[in-house]
């Protein structure tokens, strides 16, 4: 059963079930910017997409959250579940529950996680149970420069959860994994408080990354500039009370003056 690309479409096949389809996949992968496609090394895992789409989640209001794009969310959670390079689920990705109830526990868990490396500037996670494979691809010529004597290296990493598990562990390594690189990227924002990771082209220094968006720096800076003027009102207030005694003096040394002259 194939559909027409432009046909609207559900994430899930049945709805109550976690199971994806393709294209829902597709498009999940799309808005999280998964891929990243460079001239040097071609198509990879964009982590700090991934990691900025767990930062997002963090700061998501679930309660408020529109029903379209709390469907979107489920489906890209349950998309990062499965082509994680780490993931590996038992019995397959066919029979799994519906997802929503499993992607609130996950979020609380980000939630924590993040705030807890921004509070105490460290975060262990695990232990997780993981397989690492090097191998020396001794007979294929491509592989090795006979002339040199070299082999191309290749490793791996696997990652097994937990029988009972739901995809969240296999997300938190994820995440783990995520933090390890782009880790000194996240922030808070100082106005808002909202979690956000920094952008990785820092075009000038004012955009070092104080703000989470450009509406914020500039709500700060109207905040500031408000409070600047209160203060310089409180001042002139003061001043003003203080001016009008020295006004009356000086007005009275004045005509003191001119009746000298
Ligand atoms: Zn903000």
């Amino acid at each position: 059963m194939t559909k027409h690309p432009d046909m609207p479409d559900e994430e899930f096949t049945p709805l109550s079930s976690g199971v994806l389809n393709p294209l829902a996949k597709e498009r999940a992968l799309g808005r999280i910017g998964y891929y990243v496609t460079t001239m040097r090394r071609g198509k990879e895992v964009d982590y700090w997409a991934v990691l900025n789409w767990f930062v997002q989640l963090a700061n998501e209001d679930l309660t408020k959250i529109l029903p379209v794009k709390l469907k979107q969310r489920v489906a890209e959670y349950r998309t990062l579940q499965e082509v994680s390079p780490y993931s590996f689920m038992i019995g397959g990705f066919n029979n799994v529950p519906p997802a929503i109830e499993t992607f609130r526990e996950l979020q609380t868990t980000v939630k924590q996680h993040l705030n807890q490396l921004l509070d105490t500037g460290r975060l262990k996670t695990g232990p997780f149970s993981v397989e690492l494979s090097v191998s020396l691809p001794l007979n294929s010529p491509e592989g090795n420069d006979a002339n040199r004597q070299t082999h191309r290296l290749y490793y791996g990493e696997r990652f097994y959860p937990p029988s009972d598990e739901i995809g969240n562990g296999t997300l938190i390594y994820v995440l783990s994994r995520c933090l390890q690189r782009f880790g000194h990227m996240l922030r808070r924002c100082l106005y808002c408080q909202n979690l956000f990771l920094q952008k990785r082209l820092v075009l000038s220094k004012r955009r070092e990354g104080k703000y989470c968006e450009d509406t914020c720096r500039a709500l700060s800076r109207k905040r500031r500039l408000k409070e600047k003027k209160a203060e310089e009102a409180a001042q002139t207030k003061l001043k003003g009370r203080k001016r009008r005694t020295h006004d009356s003096k000086t007005r009275g040394r004045a005509d003191h003056g001119k009746k000298r002259r």
